[in-house]
């Protein structure tokens, strides 16, 4: 809040920081040594908080909850998942549109529809949106319609990365113990275990009926497993002195739905 930092990138060697230093205004000279520059703490030692939507924060004192079913499949299956999970006390809904598969046999995803309904169940939930863009062109698109872009990193869940990364690393760390298990049993004790460790959120698939989900139903829980892991994760943010961060004001157009 005192001071201006400017930041140099691109160099690969180090640069000779006295001819800065005698500049008027400049008070010191940091060099970072990281190759993670912009991302770790020498660059900016305080927490970075980002805020995804109006009301909506991750990176402070809260911890943010955001669950939703692997993929969006239809109006009825969205809109029913966000009215579910923000009863259970989650600030964002997660939903693919585009869906990164290894078998072209498998549900690809519904595509700029799938970003419409989620546009949609914010409307109808107030709940913000976390979607996954593929490529840069994707990236566009779903900007558009989403609050927050996911970008795919699976299948680990190593809980000690969390304090590690967040002693180099201003950034928060939301942690996704859905893809990082695989397994719906599982799931629970990661997701109580990562909020424990320090866990700025949570990304967890949640599906109105797992058994006919198209994507990953196997780890998907029920919704009533979901609101009791959200009463859990409530304690548990309590005893560290953290809290559940409240879900978004509803729109005036949707207090009453
Ligand atoms: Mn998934």
């Amino acid at each position: 809040a005192q001071r201006t930092a400017v930041g140099l990138v691109g160099n690969d060697g180090r640069v000779d920081g006295s001819r800065i230093e005698a500049l008027a205004g400049v008070a010191q000279v940091i060099h970072v040594t990281q190759p993670y520059k912009q991302v770790s703490r020498e660059w900016r030692p305080e927490n970075t908080i980002v805020t995804i939507a109006p009301g909506v924060s991750v990176g402070g004192n809260d911890v943010i909850v955001i669950a939703g079913p692997c993929s969006v499949e239809s109006e009825e299956q969205i809109v029913t998942a966000a009215r579910q999970v923000r009863a259970a006390g989650a600030t964002c809904l997660r939903g693919g549109a585009f869906k990164p598969r290894s078998s072209p046999y498998s549900f690809q995803g519904l595509g700029l529809r799938g970003l419409e309904l989620l546009a949609l169940a914010r409307k109808e939930t107030g709940l913000a949106i976390v979607t996954e863009a593929m490529d840069e062109e994707g990236a566009e698109l779903v900007a558009e319609y989403g609050d927050c872009i996911q970008i795919g990193a699976r299948n680990m869940l190593d809980l000690t990365a969390i304090p590690i990364v967040q002693g180099l690393s201003h950034l928060p760390i939301i942690a996704d113990p859905s893809h990082g298990t695989g397994i719906r049993d599982k799931v629970i004790p990661m997701a109580r275990a990562a909020v424990a460790a320090g866990a700025h959120g949570i990304l967890v698939e949640v599906h109105p009926n797992p058994e006919r989900a198209l994507s990953d139903g196997a780890q998907s829980l029920y919704p009533e497993q979901f609101a009791q892991l959200v009463r859990e994760l409530r304690s548990i943010a309590g005893a560290i002195g953290r809290r559940l961060a409240p879900a978004p004001e509803r729109t005036t157009a949707t207090a009453h739905v």
